[in-house]
């Protein structure tokens, strides 16, 4: 038999450190507890005995505040397990101890994990495990998970607990008036015989919404709905409470006063400093100050797009160069091997090209950029962001939290969109998706650096341009930022009208980052991730974008049928009819956008070698491209809609086609606004 273990935690308190050091290579994630969330599943063993090990999200209580206290308390409650693991913060172990104590009020099957023990001693912090342990009654073990310490007494810990049936004594006391009614209640459910504990039962009964009734009914295969004398019950409840002028939110202030005290009584007895700690300078008063939070932040932002930038111009030339060599060599094999030219131009011109292209152009950066990213995230940098940016998102009717989801969305828009369940208004939440795409992912990214290297540096050259480079992409991307705030703006004064919602950001300490790790793990999980979904959509997409440019009907291609009848307004937009089609056609990912235009005028014109920036640009130049095309189509690139994967996750998060289909049109109206308005102004003045 193999025990459920579920692993609890608040957010970074080191949960998934603990859990990979437990369960090693044997992980896998899915649907496991039947929420819309995957979650992580990992197996050991230890003393003969197999052990499931589930993770949670990570939440600081189990109120269903939001999505993932909601998944937290549901699993906890209503997925079968044998016991559960709560990992909490050494250094705030008095708030962490909110979630233990709601944990103990429904199974006694509990151990406590302290992590961060090396950060607390270094705090001078000591923690009376004996003391905390009987207190709660059940197992605590101190562990630094980081270092590898103290897993195998947590390993233990779980054995003994399982083995012994431990029986936690810890009870929360509530305020009198709720603990008059609970016991009321709980009384009534003893007599019923239910497999649970009948005081946790009659409490979240008394303080939880009408939906939690119909989800405990079919758990416990019992209809509270219809029982009678217990409706009659919570009803003399809600009347005397309602007599007595108590509503639901001042009910749950008592609670969370009542958890409040206890937890800070546990702490005055546990918890010992040795040493008050000497170092008094906080990072905080200047990242999060109002002077120079966010100039440090564009400054950091200029760093890592300058690092982006600077390193790797010469791997993605040398990727080209090779590429090229390669491609030299494919078309004398094919043609070695007497291989039809129809063939070897689909697979070497079509799919190869559009390969090379793709590997060429975004491989350098991404390895460079995801790694940078991730760094600043263990750091603890990015809660600060969102700190730095809350006022600016709160004049715009949105929420700090979305700074957050648009960090995501640097790296994917699909993974910022799904990222928006950490807001808990649902009008702020589709704020941050209708707006997310304005991000650009690293699958247009690349592309703006090229445009950028190949159309907007003029004559500089060395240190130099990659500074002008890095101050574009600065540029566009504040301004992206800036017609995020500003349409969130306008649609939360229209389409979204709505009180806004206050939220209490933590701010983790911050914490050297485990760089080696840190860059593998980013590289394994990001950048190649990335990688593969763009190498995979652009063999298909390769071959069919060349039979489109090369099969003719009445001496014309396919392709140029479609580029000709959007060429008008393409021009309208400062484009061409062909930059059109390939947005269009790079739906499925915009990685492919590039290679779409290169083989689309490849097919036209005369067929060059292209293996640097440099022919490349020759190659759009005599497709009549001037600074202004560059300009619209970096534009274009920034506001248009978003690929079919983020516009498959607006709709599997907003389960709304009015929604999905407004994320498609609203920034396509916008990008093709504004690169109407470009174009115009330049035409008349230039
Ligand atoms: P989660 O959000 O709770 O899953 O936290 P993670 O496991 O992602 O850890 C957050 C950060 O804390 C990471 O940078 C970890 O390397 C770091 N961390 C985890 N456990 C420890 C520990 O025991 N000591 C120290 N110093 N850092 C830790």
């Amino acid at each position: 038999m193999k025990y459920k273990i579920l692993l609890a935690g608040n957010p970074n308190v080191g949960k998934s450190t603990v859990f990979n050091h437990l369960s090693g290579e044997n992980q896998h994630t899915g649907n496991w507890i039947g929420k819309t969330v995957d979650t992580a599943m990992g197996v050991f063993s230890y003393r003969d005995h197999d052990y499931e090990l589930y993770d949670l999200p990570g939440t600081y209580s189990l109120n269903s505040h939001s999505k993932e206290e909601e998944v937290a308390r549901d699993t906890v409650f209503f997925f079968p397990h044998d016991l559960v693991v709560v990992v909490v913060d050494a250094i705030s172990l008095e708030r962490n101890l909110n979630l233990v104590f709601q944990i103990l009020e429904y199974t006694k099957q509990v151990v406590v994990c302290i992590n961060l023990m090396d950060e607390a001693r270094k705090k001078g912090i000591e923690i009376k495990t004996k003391e905390l342990s009987s207190l709660l009654g059940v197992r605590v073990v101190l562990t630094s998970a980081r270092r590898d310490e103290g897993l195998e007494e947590l390993k233990e810990a779980i054995y003994e607990t399982l083995e012994k049936r431990n029986e936690s004594v810890y009870q929360v006391s509530y305020h009198p008036l709720l603990e008059e009614a609970t016991c009321l209640l709980e009384e009534y459910l003893t007599s019923l015989d239910l497999p649970v504990c009948s005081r946790w039962l009659a409490f979240r009964l008394l303080i939880e919404p009408e939906s939690f009734l119909v989800l405990v009914s079919q758990f416990l295969h019992y209809n509270f709905q219809e029982d009678k004398h217990l409706q009659n019950l919570l009803f003399l409840v809600r009347r005397d409470w309602q007599e007595k002028g108590i509503t639901r939110n001042q009910l749950l202030d008592f609670v969370s006063e009542d958890f409040s005290r206890q937890q800070k009584e546990v702490v005055d007895a546990v918890v010992e400093m040795k040493q008050k700690s000497s170092n008094s300078f906080s990072w905080d008063r200047i990242l999060t100050s109002k002077k120079y939070g966010i100039p440090i932040m564009i400054l950091m932002l200029m760093v890592v797009f300058f690092l982006t930038i600077s390193f790797s111009n010469y791997p993605s030339e040398l990727l080209f160069s090779l590429f090229a060599r390669l491609e030299s060599f494919l078309l004398s094999l094919f043609s070695l091997l007497h291989i039809p030219s129809f063939i070897t131009s689909l697979l070497v011109l079509g799919v190869f090209k559009t390969l090379s292209w793709v590997v060429s152009v975004m491989l350098p950066p991404m390895v460079i950029f995801f790694p940078m990213f991730s760094l600043l995230e263990d750091l603890g940098y990015l809660p600060r962001v969102a700190f730095n940016m809350d006022g600016i998102f709160q004049r715009c009717g949105a929420c700090g939290k979305q700074a957050l989801t648009m960090m995501m969305g640097f790296g994917c828009n699909a993974v910022g969109i799904t990222g928006t369940r950490i807001i808990d208004s649902k009008k702020e939440r589709l704020l941050a998706i209708l707006t997310n795409s304005f991000v650009p992912c690293n699958g247009r990214f690349p592309m703006l650096i090229a445009l950028i290297s190949m159309f907007l540096l003029g004559s500089s050259a060395g240190v130099g341009a990659t500074l002008l480079q890095m101050l574009y992409l600065t540029g566009f991307v504040l301004f992206a930022c800036l017609m995020t705030f500003f349409l969130s703006y306008v649609l939360s004064k229209t389409l979204l009208k709505g009180e806004r919602t206050s939220f209490t950001l933590e701010l983790p300490p911050f914490r050297k980052p485990e760089i080696l790790k840190t860059i593998v793990r980013s590289l394994k999980d990001k950048a190649f991730q990335v990688l593969k979904r763009a190498v995979l959509v652009s063999i298909p997409a390769g071959i069919l974008i060349w039979i489109f440019a090369n099969v003719e009907i009445s001496d014309h291609s396919i392709l140029s049928y479609v580029t000709n009848f959007l060429d008008p307004f393409a021009q309208l937009l400062g484009l061409d009819g062909v930059i059109l089609t390939a947005f269009f056609l790079g739906f499925p990912a915009n990685e492919i956008v590039i290679p779409i235009m290169i083989m689309s005028y490849l097919a036209t014109g005369t067929m060059q070698e292209y293996t640097s920036f440099a022919a490349l640009k020759t190659l759009f130049i005599d497709h009549g491209w001037t600074t202004l095309t560059a300009f619209c189509t970096i534009l274009f690139a920034l506001f248009h809609f978003p690929c079919s994967t983020s516009m498959l996750t607006i709709y599997h998060e907003t389960k709304s086609v009015k929604w999905t289909l407004l994320s498609f049109v609203l920034p396509l109206v916008v990008g093709s606004l504004l690169c109407f308005l470009t174009a115009s102004i330049y035409r008349i003045f230039v």
